[in-house]
């Protein structure tokens, strides 16, 4: 097959393919990537090269073309790229579960695989309102979170994604309502807890499961929080019987310095998502991780099953990559790597907050965020970054980076200051 030329692609591409949160037909030109290796994107037409500020939005973190990846996909394609998940079972999917298990906060015993964040959340409060259901409490189908999160665009996630996002006022009712506490601020307040503690015992009779991010709220605006939040919140749980969900998806995997955020805070939810950088960002898989008591409680009900099962449940080849990819993980000394990315980017960034136009500047673990005090313009802050060689993704009022954990300090320090770049230019 002869390749397209660039401008036939890229009217195609407007025309037939619609991107995300885009309109139809695009009004923004994308860049065209040809290919991908180490923490660079390769352009066509020879337009150059982009160093990766954002692991294919968190989930690249070994980088790109990663020979250990790369083999370890080549050799299940030889065995058996998918096979169905009901009724058979294969070696990939239960290496991953038992890695999943052992790595994972104690208590958690079961995984459900499934194909993308969205839908391991969705399958996350499936459990939780089986549960209830189950042992006699079908009263219990609400969902509490904190206000800020990002969860998911399927629609039990988007429920519980920031209400001040716009979906919400779209979609009011059709969404299903859920509660939702203030958001979390940085550093601990005994009045906030007070104030989680007091939502949850309020609407204890109705609420099946309080589901947040642990310490780092991702796509719903990029705050930190103290982890003695999470304590609150499992406490709080446990008083008034609620099951506590925490969506690991973002901060699996290291990217806070932890391996899971849920460390931070020494507390093991009831149910925990993971997806992202599960595959290291090679084919879309997550997973749905919970306690044997609500996989008791499930299995005890009138209906003793979850009906749950994606097509492509389990997938060989996701999974295959999956194991691979935690074991290159966990064969580095990953905590050195993201500490080492979180000096770079404390230093590249500690000029930011000098800029005109700069709210706030943070970094935890691998991520480095410059909150505006306006909407970013989009197309100028990318620009920006694109001529300073990196790519970057802005949006609402922020500019941020989640570098691959091999990105170099070299490249650490370019993509700080494209970071600077493009919260100055946007
Ligand atoms: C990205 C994300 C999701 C959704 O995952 P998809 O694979 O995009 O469906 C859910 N929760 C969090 C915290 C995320 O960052």
């Amino acid at each position: 097959m002869p390749d397209l030329p660039l401008s036939d692609l890229l009217d195609l591409d407007r025309r037939h393919v619609w991107h995300p949160y885009g309109p139809m037909p695009g009004r923004v030109e994308p860049l065209v990537v040809e290919s991908a290796s180490g923490v660079r994107l390769r352009l066509a037409d020879e337009a150059g090269e982009l160093v990766d500020g954002m692991s294919s939005w968190w989930s690249a973190i070994h980088g790109y073309n990663h020979p250990v990846l790369n083999e370890a996909a080549r050799d299940q394609l030889s065995r058996m790229s998918h096979v169905m998940f009901g009724g058979l079972t294969h070696e990939p999917a239960v290496r991953l579960a038992k890695l999943l298990v052992d790595l994972s906060p104690d208590g958690l015993e079961h995984v459900f695989l499934a194909d993308s964040g969205s839908v391991s959340v969705e399958v996350a409060v499936k459990m939780c309102l089986q549960y209830w259901r189950s042992v006699g409490r079908p009263a219990k189908q609400r969902l509490l979170t904190w206000r800020g999160g990002y969860h998911g665009d399927t629609w039990q996630p988007m429920s519980v994604c920031d209400p001040e996002g716009g979906m919400h006022e779209l979609w009011q009712g059709v969404l299903p309502r859920q509660v939702f506490a203030d958001a979390p601020p940085t550093e601990f307040e005994e009045s906030y807890a007070d104030h989680l503690r007091s939502t949850i015992e309020r609407h204890a009779d109705e609420l099946a499961a309080v589901i947040v991010e642990p310490v780092v709220q991702g796509a719903g605006g990029m705050r930190f929080h103290s982890p003695a939040y999470l304590r609150v919140l499992r406490e709080a749980c446990d008083a008034y019987g609620v099951l506590l969900v925490f969506d690991e998806i973002a901060t699996g995997f290291g990217r806070t310095g932890a391996l899971f955020a849920a460390e931070h805070a020494a507390v093991t939810p009831d149910v925990m998502c993971v997806g992202k950088s599960l595959t290291g960002g090679y084919m879309t898989m997550a997973a749905t991780l919970c306690t044997p008591r609500v996989a008791d409680g499930i299995s005890r009900g009138e209906v003793p099953v979850l009906a749950h099962g994606p097509t492509f449940m389990g997938n060989p080849l996701a999974a295959a990559v999956a194991c691979a990819s935690i074991g290159l993980l966990l064969d580095q000394d990953w905590r050195a790597e993201v500490k080492r990315i979180e000096a770079g980017l404390r230093d590249g960034l500690a000029g930011a907050s000098e800029l005109p136009g700069v709210r706030d500047v943070r970094v935890l673990g691998a991520i480095g965020v410059v909150q505006l005090d306006h909407e970013v313009d989009m197309a100028a802050a990318t620009a920006a970054a694109v001529r300073e060689g990196v790519w970057l993704r802005p949006f609402r009022d922020l500019v941020y980076t989640m570098p691959p954990y091999v990105t170099g300090d070299v490249d650490v320090a370019r993509i700080a200051r494209a970071v600077c770049a493009a919260a100055q230019e946007g």
